[in-house]
């Protein structure tokens, strides 16, 4: 049986005296599109945070890639920089680099971090930036992009790196209307074409569409989780479906 890319097991996470994951457990397989829906503060965020070792348990374990991190591991003896670099996160603000160009935005990480060579780097950000449609403004700086090509920059940025896991935190969250379909286009291929995607998204007709599963949290439990088309067209719990009517 092949490894789950992600496993977490009764996740507990406290900042200061405040709980905001109470016991979570959630498996992702190699493939497997998952959306992570919910209320705000229901603690998306900082379950992927945990997943990504931007922030540590409380108690529970995580397994990424097959590194485990205990929550009582103060050192654990796993390589947090070769963890991250195997996982890419896109999340609500783009945060690219301003005074670089979208080739280099795209290349700086493969050369500092997997210390690729200038020709090999710029060749592979080529090819992310046109799988999301960009292949044409490697020159161009960020401000001169709408927010959604500079959100599909983000998206070639992170893909350039060669993950094994993709993270998103709201992608669209922060865009015009008119300017969220091509990222959620972007999004649909990479699922398509067989990447494992953990998406936290309020767009419920992606989740239906794309997901495989789909996860409902509040207050900082998973209150219901199954089959997209299920937990959207039918949830089973009274939470779930008022979160629903507000959202739909
Ligand atoms: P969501 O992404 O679902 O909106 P978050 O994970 O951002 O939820 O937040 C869950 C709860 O944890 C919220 O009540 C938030 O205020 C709190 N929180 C998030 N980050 C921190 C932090 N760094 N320090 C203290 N409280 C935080
Ligand atoms: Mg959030």
């Amino acid at each position: 049986m092949t490894q789950p890319i992600v496993n977490i097991h009764q996740l507990h996470k406290s900042y200061g005296e405040r709980e905001v994951l109470t016991g979570i457990d959630v498996t992702i397989n190699a493939g497997e599109v998952v959306c992570l829906i919910g209320p705000s503060g229901s603690g998306k965020s900082t379950l992927l945070r945990c997943v990504n070792q931007l922030e540590h348990a409380t108690s529970g374990t995580v397994t990424v890639l097959g590194q485990t991190i205990a929550a009582d591991d103060h050192e654990p003896d796993i390589d947090i920089d070769d963890l991250r670099s195997r996982v890419g996160m896109v999340f609500q603000q783009f945060n690219l680099f301003a005074h670089m160009t979208v080739l280099e935005n795209c290349t700086i990480a493969q050369r500092r971090v997997l210390g690729r060579g200038k020709k090999e780097a710029e060749r592979i950000a080529h090819l992310n930036l046109e799988r999301v449609g960009l292949g044409d403004r490697g020159s161009s700086y960020p401000r001169q992009l709408s927010g959604g090509q500079q959100q599909r920059v983000a998206i070639a940025r992170a893909l350039s790196m060669d993950p094994e896991l993709m993270l998103f935190d709201e992608p669209t969250s922060a865009l015009d209307p008119e300017l969220v379909g091509d990222v959620l286009t972007v999004m649909r291929e990479l699922a398509e074409q067989g990447m494992t995607m953990l998406v936290v998204t309020h767009e419920m007709a992606f989740a239906r569409d794309v997901a495989d599963r789909v996860v409902f949290m509040d207050q900082g439990v998973i209150v219901e989780e199954g089959p997209a088309e299920q937990v959207i067209n039918s949830p089973s719990q009274e939470r779930t479906q008022q979160f629903l009517k507000r959202v739909l």
